[in-house]
């Protein structure tokens, strides 16, 4: 077995303090990372205060992992010592269902395998996430990291990057869409620069003013604060897609107001309470709302590539390992721009 230090929320609500475990020897197929950065999710907090219900503890954190691969299996073929990969929100899956054929691992009819806060596919080990300095990944599951982009501001893509690719890229966003950002937190800024690269035009939708200029310079066209009840009026019937990335709850209805003739909202955000639609709001426009869950194994390659030719990469703020806690209460507050990133190399001095 491997030593491994990580960050772990020792139980619900407790701050998360230094941890001691193990990660398993490599098995034919497996990756050994040494991990470098790790994002910090609003996902990450949901869970370590068990907002979702079912959390398991103690719980290590982090599905934006960002590293370098330390040793393989005998069997790897994709990855060798030294190459720069993440991983993301899923460690595994059944691999035969027909969403796992298809590469969308995060729909498996068994589940898929969460990096941290599951059970391993032995159905008993427990997942642990990216706070931490070493981990062990089938290769199906590794992602590679294009040597042109950083692996602090690379690390947030393996989450937030591909949450906002994969609606951007299903509902067709491009050259004549209107994009709406809601949002512009971790999710929502990856959303304005993707939409922006592929040809949208970008409109943030904030609760205040206070980041539009922020919000300009990551490619927005447009900046409203929904907090300015003329917003909706003069938004009216605008954009082919809103992206929710908010997980507050919001007068629904008021944002669907805003979709034209066959547009959509798509919610990545998780609000606390079922999301309360009047029927009209959708009948009026043929209008859908859906939602959508990061995305699979292909697509997330297909986005890491996509931002390294592109030269995207996420607003960060590196923080080290000491200062978790405090991160979690800025993130709460909105006091983020736009993207914690833990340094690991500081979690040997705070462990
Ligand atoms: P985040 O960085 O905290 O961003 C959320 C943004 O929501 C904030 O920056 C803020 O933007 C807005 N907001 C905050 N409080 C608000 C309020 N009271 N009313 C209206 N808006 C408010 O969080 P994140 O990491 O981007 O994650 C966002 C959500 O997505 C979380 O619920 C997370 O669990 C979920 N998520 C879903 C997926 C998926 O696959 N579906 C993947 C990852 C995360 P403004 O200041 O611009 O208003
Ligand atoms: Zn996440
Ligand atoms: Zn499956």
């Amino acid at each position: 077995m491997l030593d491994a230090i990580g960050y772990a929320a020792p139980s619900v609500k407790a701050p998360l303090a230094p941890f001691k475990f193990q990660r398993r020897d490599p098995r034919d197929h497996d990756v050994v990372i040494d991990i470098k950065y790790s994002g910090i999710c609003h996902s990450d907090i949901h869970q370590a205060r068990d907002e979702w219900g079912g959390s398991m503890f103690p719980m290590v954190p982090g599905h934006e992992i960002a590293g370098v691969v330390r040793a393989v299996g005998p069997k790897v073929t994709k990855y060798k010592v030294g190459d720069h990969v993440g991983v993301g929100c899923f460690v595994d899956s059944c691999r035969t269902c027909d969403y796992c054929q298809k590469g969308l691992q995060q729909f498996c009819d068994d589940g898929m395998t969460p990096t941290y806060n599951g059970i391993e596919r032995d159905g008993k080990t427990p997942t642990m996430g990216g706070y931490s300095d070493v981990i062990t990944v089938d290769e199906g599951y590794v992602l590679r990291i294009p040597e042109n982009l950083p692996l602090d501001a690379a690390a947030p893509l393996l989450c937030a990057g591909i949450t906002l690719y994969s609606p951007l890229r299903h509902w067709n966003a491009g050259p004549g869409k209107k994009v709406a950002i809601l949002g512009l937190g971790g999710l929502g800024h990856m959303g304005v620069k993707l939409a922006h690269a592929m040809g949208a035009e970008v409109t943030v939708l904030s609760h205040s003013m206070r980041k539009q200029e922020d919000a300009k310079r990551m490619g927005a066209d447009h900046f409203y604060a929904t907090s300015d009840a003329e917003t909706f009026t003069k938004l009216a019937k605008t954009f082919d897609l809103i992206i929710c990335t908010v997980s507050h709850d919001i007068d629904w209805n008021a944002y669907l107001d805003l979709i034209k003739v066959d547009g959509a909202m798509v919610l990545v955000g998780v609000p606390e309470k079922p999301v309360p639609v009047g029927a009209f709001s959708m009948i009026m426009g043929r209008r859908s709302l859906a939602g959508s869950l990061i995305g699979g194994i292909p697509e997330t390659q297909e986005m890491l590539d996509f931002c390294g030719k592109h030269n995207i990469t996420p607003d960060i703020e590196k923080i080290s390992a000491d200062k978790i806690n405090e991160a979690y209460e800025r993130v709460i507050k909105s006091d983020v721009r736009y993207r914690f990133v833990i340094d690991i190399a500081t979690l040997k001095q705070a462990a």
